[in-house]
């Protein structure tokens, strides 16, 4: 017999939190992660495999700690006039924000995130010992300037999370909310910006507020729009100072050489790697239309996927697409659906078994 989480010596402040679960279905359609389902195309990939074959030769040596042919991508591909010291990177924007909270919060401190958002940054935050306060939003979970300002001054937190745009309802985030709140607040900022190439090409990153503003952070992720979730890459951008800090706390050669020479090669192709999101939008949008005729009324969005809500609830719907072997994911407490916008035929099959369970979700619930 094996035992239970209670019957081990665990940090009392790790009691009772469940880990991170979003369900990994063997479905011929999943949609239901966020993951980009374009596979990488095939001469990228063979150019990756060579930086792979080059790189294993030295494997037998630790990695370069500073990743700096890495970090030097970044800052080009970036832009910006971003230089290397203001880089980092780590396994997926999740360890990169970890080592964010490992150096700004930790036990006695605080970092705020206005919910619904990201169901990792509360959990990245309680492992480190500090506090998570979620803070709301207003109507369709939109965030004003002077609403956010007002809630991080009444709150005052180590670290504030912004998601631009906003996981899990894909609300745009104005670049004037990101201005407020880093007047407002005393702690660190992070701007969230995993779903950034998703957002109309005329929306302002927050990489443009950098200049001259040190406790401003904007992260990046190659999961999404660079199709590569599998590899485990995240990167931020920041004053070399925030670079120091986080120095502090990553484990020594974090990012295996391996990883170091995928995500090179990768970013040499981003223009190839990048078409894909196009695709993927023009796959969104038409999802939107399809589901605007269902009669499933619209968030505001600007992923790589759609949320509706239902007229039943969204966990009811989801559960009855799964036979039909689509897997969107639901959010049932709003009534909401949210899919992934896949390939063309991923989309077409999601949509075939929507439209089969007639308008709005309405015969869902039977
Ligand atoms: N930020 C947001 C808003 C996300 O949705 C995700 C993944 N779902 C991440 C960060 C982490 O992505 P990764 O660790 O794969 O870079």
């Amino acid at each position: 017999m094996s035992a239970s989480l209670d019957d081990l010596p665990l940090r009392a402040d790790l009691r009772g939190l469940t880990p991170y679960g979003a369900p990994q279905a063997p479905l011929p359609v999943a949609l239901n992660v966020n993951e980009n389902t374009h596979p990488v195309p095939e001469d990228v990939a063979d150019d990756i495999l060579d930086s792979l074959a080059r790189a294993l030769r030295d494997v037998n040596r630790y990695p370069d700690r500073e990743f700096t042919a890495l970090r030097e991508g970044f800052a080009d591909y970036l832009g910006h006039g971003l230089s290397a010291d203001q880089i980092w990177a780590a396994n997926g924007s999740n360890e990169v924000l970890q080592h964010l909270l490992q150096a700004f919060a930790g036990p006695g401190r605080t970092a705020f995130g206005f919910a619904p958002t990201y169901s990792m940054y509360p959990l990245l935050t309680r492992a480190t010992g500090a506090t998570y306060l979620a803070g709301t939003r207003g109507v369709d979970y939109t965030l004003s300037a002077a609403d956010a300002a007002a809630q991080i001054e009444a709150a005052d937190p180590d670290v504030v999370f912004l998601c631009a745009p906003n996981n899990p309802t894909g609300t745009p985030l104005g670049i004037d909310v990101i201005e407020a709140v880093y007047e407002a607040a005393r702690g660190i900022v992070i701007v969230d910006e995993a779903y950034q190439a998703f957002a109309p090409r005329q929306s302002r990153s927050a990489l443009t507020l950098l200049p001259g503003r040190e406790r401003l952070v904007v992260s990046r992720t190659m999961s999404k729009a660079f199709a590569f979730a599998g590899a485990r890459v995240g990167y931020l951008a920041a004053d070399p100072a925030v670079i120091d800090a986080l120095r502090l706390v990553r484990l020594p050669y974090h990012l295996s050489a391996l990883t170091q020479a995928a995500a090179g090669a990768a970013l040499r192709h981003a223009p190839a790697m990048l078409a894909m999101v196009d695709e993927i939008v023009a796959q969104r949008d038409r999802i939107s239309a399809t589901l605007d005729a269902l009669g499933y009324e619209p968030f505001e969005l600007d992923q790589l996927r759609v949320v509706r809500r239902c007229r039943r609830p969204g966990g009811h719907v989801a559960g009855t697409l799964r036979p039909r072997r689509a897997d969107p994911r639901r959010r049932a407490a709003h009534r909401a659906l949210r899919v992934t916008a896949g390939t063309e035929a991923e989309s077409t099959a999601f949509l075939d078994a929507l439209a089969s369970l007639g308008p709005g979700g309405a015969h869902a619930a039977r």
